[in-house]
């Protein structure tokens, strides 16, 4: 799969997709992040990627001319397996299935917005989607597409090195869109608090029913919402 970033800060991304498993996959050939520069499509001696809002107000916006320049240059058939996404502060939340949607795609191509965000014909003429990581505002896009490639990332064949470890997680089908269970290592006993007796005992059946009780529990308990209505068995 290839990433494809579009930013005014291209050396932004030299540090978050240098490390552990991502950087792994990128030497191994499973999975390519370019970076584009924006500026690269622009035409005046300035290099002006942004211009002043129709109406008033603060600040500046991203215009549209060189984003549509970069996107149609890098992306110049939009397939189906390819998608180009609006980081903004106003777009659909960005969810694990989310996630799980875009590793099956060729290109996911993402937008980084700066200033007070970007003219809204790019978000209604350019893009699939517009998306965001959560509510509240970020100065720009880049950390947001940083965040989204990584969860992509290890989603893909092969870049954990276990199959199974991005399946039995927070809000993975596999675990009921719950929270991860709790999870301890040694020692069993630290600073007087123990681990639940039952995981030292080896008996998979009880230990699986420990792990779904727990999880509920703590959804319950951290992130209700989650729940939607779901009655919770106690632990
Ligand atoms: N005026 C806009 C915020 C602009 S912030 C508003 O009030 O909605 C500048 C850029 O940061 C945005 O264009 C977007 O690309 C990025 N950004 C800010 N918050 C974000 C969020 N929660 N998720 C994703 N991107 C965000």
């Amino acid at each position: 799969m290839t990433f494809h970033i579009v930013t005014i800060f291209p050396e932004f991304f030299t540090g978050p997709f240098n490390h552990g498993v991502i950087a792994k996959a990128q030497a191994a050939g499973k999975l390519e992040i370019r970076i584009h520069d924006l500026r690269h499509w622009t035409r005046d001696r300035h290099r002006t990627v942004d211009d002043r809002p129709f109406g008033g107000g603060e600040g500046m916006l991203l215009k549209p001319q060189p984003l549509f320049k970069a996107v149609e240059a890098i992306l110049p058939e939009r397939t189906s397996k390819q998608k180009v996404i609006l980081l903004s502060a106003q777009g659909m939340p960005f969810r694990q299935r989310m996630a799980r949607q875009f590793s099956e795609l060729e290109d996911l191509l993402l937008i980084c917005g700066r200033y007070e965000g970007v003219d809204e014909r790019v978000a209604q003429h350019l893009v699939d989607d517009e998306v965001s990581i959560g509510d509240f505002v970020l100065s720009g896009g880049e950390l947001a597409a940083a965040l989204i490639i990584d969860s992509v990332a290890r989603l893909l064949p092969d870049v954990l090195g276990n199959e199974d470890s991005s399946r039995n997680e927070s809000f993975t089908e596999d675990n009921e869109g719950l929270l991860d269970c709790p999870q301890y290592t040694r020692p069993a006993e630290f600073r007087g608090w123990k681990v639940p007796g039952v995981l030292l005992g080896g008996n998979h059946e009880e230990i699986k029913r420990w792990r779904q009780a727990a999880s509920r529990e703590k959804t319950e308990r951290l992130r209700p919402d989650l729940l939607g209505g779901r009655q919770i068995r106690k632990a």
